[in-house]
């Protein structure tokens, strides 16, 4: 479809990934579930395998190489992130260790940011030095001083804005144009803002991979991740993470092309009851800090507001130290806020958050709550709240 790359965001996730023409008439693209394709006589088979690994065209072979379902996810995401092309993964974790291991080898120097995603970390720190890779963590608002901590065999800057549980916004521009300038890479994790808030590849990024478990499945009732690349990365990056066996199931990607389609709406709407809990939270007395990148508390606010077209749903917010026994009194009464792993979804969740860090931030000293701001009705969630701060003083 030509017009995909002049149509604006509400636009494209319309339209993007579905051909009706294509499916008898469907407006949906059908949930293809297959391993098998069949190919037309042994003669031809040389020619099609060839095919198969064309990058501009789509034959499908094998079920680990992707289906229609899939391929339409993934040209649905690429035409918002503005990359090349995506990869459809099983979980937001695999598309980061995908896209990490098919760009790094042993002797190689990566340099991680200290707010990552807690298992991104841990596969950090944990699977990469035994591939013989060097992994540096960085504070998260180092932006252009990271050049300091560049070497001749750093091959990759990994940077994630917001980062997780302390929100810092990263200056992604800042750190593509010292990784480029070292010949190394820049991966970003997208998951908060999604594309439609934040535009990987117009401020640098290389590789951005995006938790599709969170707000582009949206209802949370779905594993998914993808990976999004530049051109000049796109192969490389399928062919490993295809010989790594990485692939979503069909069921799952389709969930992933129905989020999409309502991506846009829901996420507006994340971000305006976010903002009003969050501005209502700044003054409780009981609140400390208000960590959500709209608001001029978080650290790297002035580079949300640069570069970042909207904020989501997911925020921070740091209490006044209180005994445990009053928090959990104000967590297990709340009757709207589930405790629960994961966001995105439509139902708003809240849980207590751990900020692990090798370099302490500025963050005060009281519980680190992360709240998840659903699509009910906001004046509910702040009552909700309300009542759960007269339980929290008592
Ligand atoms: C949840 C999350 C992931 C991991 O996604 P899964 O689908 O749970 O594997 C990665 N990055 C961020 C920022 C996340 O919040």
């Amino acid at each position: 479809m030509e017009p995909l790359n002049d149509w604006r965001d509400d636009t494209r996730l319309t339209h993007a990934g579905r051909d009706p023409a294509s499916h008898g008439g469907t407006v949906n693209t059908p949930l293809y579930r297959a391993s098998t394709f069949v190919w037309p006589n042994a003669r031809t088979l040389p020619d099609y395998l060839q095919r198969a690994d064309d990058p501009h065209l789509r034959e499908h072979i094998y079920g680990r190489n992707g289906n229609p379902t899939t391929a339409a996810f993934e040209d649905a995401v690429a035409a918002l992130e503005g990359g090349f092309r995506s990869l459809v993964m099983p979980s937001g974790l695999a598309a980061i260790a995908g896209a990490v291991l098919a760009l790094v080898k042993a002797g190689d120097h990566v340099l991680v940011t200290d707010n990552c995603y807690g298992n991104a970390r841990q596969l950090f720190e944990r699977v990469l030095p035994e591939t013989g890779v060097e992994v540096e963590f960085f504070p998260p608002l180092l932006g252009s001083d990271i050049a300091a901590l560049m070497r001749a065999e750093t091959r990759l800057v990994y940077a994630e804005a917001p980062g997780s549980n302390t929100f810092e916004v990263q200056d992604i521009p800042a750190l593509a144009r010292v990784a480029h300038a070292h010949g190394a890479l820049l991966v970003m994790d997208n998951t908060w803002a999604t594309p439609l808030f934040f535009k990987p590849f117009v401020h640098g990024v290389d590789v951005s991979i995006q938790a599709a478990t969170k707000y582009l499945v949206g209802h949370s009732d779905a594993m998914l991740g993808v990976i999004t690349t530049s051109e000049a990365l796109y192969s490389q990056v399928r062919e490993r993470v295809r010989l790594l066996g990485y692939i979503a199931g069909s069921d799952d990607a389709w969930l992933g092309l129905r989020g999409l389609r309502t991506l846009g709406v829901r996420l507006r709407q994340h971000q305006r009851s976010a903002l009003a809990v969050a501005r209502w939270l700044t003054a409780r007395p009981e609140v400390l800090k208000v960590l959500h990148p709209a608001l001029p508390d978080c650290p790297g606010h002035a580079l949300f507001q640069r570069d970042f077209l909207g904020a989501s749903g997911l925020f921070g917010v740091v209490l006044r130290p209180v005994p445990e026994a009053a928090l959990h009194a104000f967590l297990d009464g709340l009757q709207l806020f589930a405790q629960g792993a994961s966001w995105g979804g439509f139902e708003s969740l809240i849980r207590i958050a751990h900020g692990r860090r090798r370099f302490p931030g500025a963050l005060p000293d009281g519980p680190l709550l992360r709240l998840h701001v659903g699509l009910e009705a906001v004046e509910d969630l702040i009552a909700d709240l309300d009542r759960g701060f007269a339980r929290l003083r008592t």
